[in-house]
């Protein structure tokens, strides 16, 4: 079975724009973009495409890859006080002179909808609501829930480390009751590990990473990895040799990236709301 992100996503978009329909105002992002990398620029357009499309007010803004720390945080702090701005975030990765960990600690974490502050990660950390839970995680699980796939007492192997997605999925999964098992660069046998588990997240960055002989039947594979090989896009999962093998897999493209976008848009929402309420 394919997990399909685009129809999900298009089913959660009609709850969205429902909802704003309701409170007739639009919610705002703030997306602040530094430097000009290609790739950064291409994701900033589509989110603010997809935002406006659903009702929401988008407004990216450009810094130059020589901007003062000072300067950005000061333009930031702008952002947190301003009554009509719901939402903050940072395209990442930045360019290497800012501190990044610095950088998303200035965004209030009311209105940090990518939930990178250590406020909202604590909260996942803490398995406690009221937060925001990042993008890309929150997008793994509703797509999980929308095919009704169990979670709780599965095993789970979730394969990348970082604070962007490896690790707040891993706590989210354990959250859920899950028992789940983190690899990274330094595991020693990931292909033994991967074939113990029920559910698999790939999030590193490495086309054909798993290979058939990584996957048994029955397993649910989620690949969140993004790599540009030439003019396509390629998940971590050699997708034609697994696809066929396992119970349910989700496609790169159109799969974890269109539920990272209406993610963010969920949360721009709740920040909305609390803010209001
Ligand atoms: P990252 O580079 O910060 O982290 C990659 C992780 O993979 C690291 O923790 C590393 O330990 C692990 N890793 C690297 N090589 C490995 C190997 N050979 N075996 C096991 N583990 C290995 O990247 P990130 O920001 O976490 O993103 C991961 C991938 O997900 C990237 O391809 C990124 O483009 C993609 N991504 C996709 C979405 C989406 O919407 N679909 C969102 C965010 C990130």
């Amino acid at each position: 079975m394919i997990l399909d992100g685009k129809k999900v996503r298009d089913f959660l978009a009609e709850n969205i724009k429902k909802e704003l329909n309701k409170i007739g105002q639009k919610p705002k992002l703030v997306i602040l973009q530094i430097g000009n990398d290609d790739r950064s620029s291409a994701y900033v357009k589509q989110k603010k495409i997809f935002g406006e499309k659903l009702g929401f007010e988008v407004e990216y803004v450009q810094f130059d890859k020589k901007v003062l720390e000072k300067e950005l945080i000061s333009r930031i702090n702008k952002y947190n006080e301003d009554k009509n701005t719901n939402g903050i975030i940072i395209q990442l990765p930045l360019p290497k002179n800012l501190d990044t960990l610095k950088i998303i600690e200035s965004v209030s974490p009311e209105k940090d909808v990518d939930g990178l502050n250590s406020k909202n990660l604590r909260l996942v950390l803490e398995g406690r609501s009221g937060g925001f839970i990042p993008a890309t995680t929150k997008g793994i699980f509703s797509l999980l829930d929308f095919y009704k796939i169990n979670i709780e007492g599965k095993k789970v192997v979730v394969i990348g480390r970082s604070l962007l997605v490896g690790r707040p999925t891993a706590l989210m999964f354990l959250n859920r009751n899950a028992t789940v098992t983190v690899c990274h660069t330094k595991t020693n046998n990931l292909k033994q590990e991967i074939l113990k588990a029920d559910i698999v997240v790939s999030a590193v960055g490495h086309p054909k990473l798993i290979k058939k002989s990584f996957v048994r039947r029955g397993q649910i594979i989620i690949d969140v990895g993004i790599t540009k090989v030439g003019d396509i896009l390629v998940g971590d999962v050699d997708y034609k040799a697994v696809n066929k093998l396992v119970r349910a897999i989700t496609p790169v493209p159109g799969g974890i990236g269109p539920m990272t976008v209406i993610s963010l848009f969920e949360n721009l929402l709740l920040a909305y709301r609390r803010q209001n309420s």
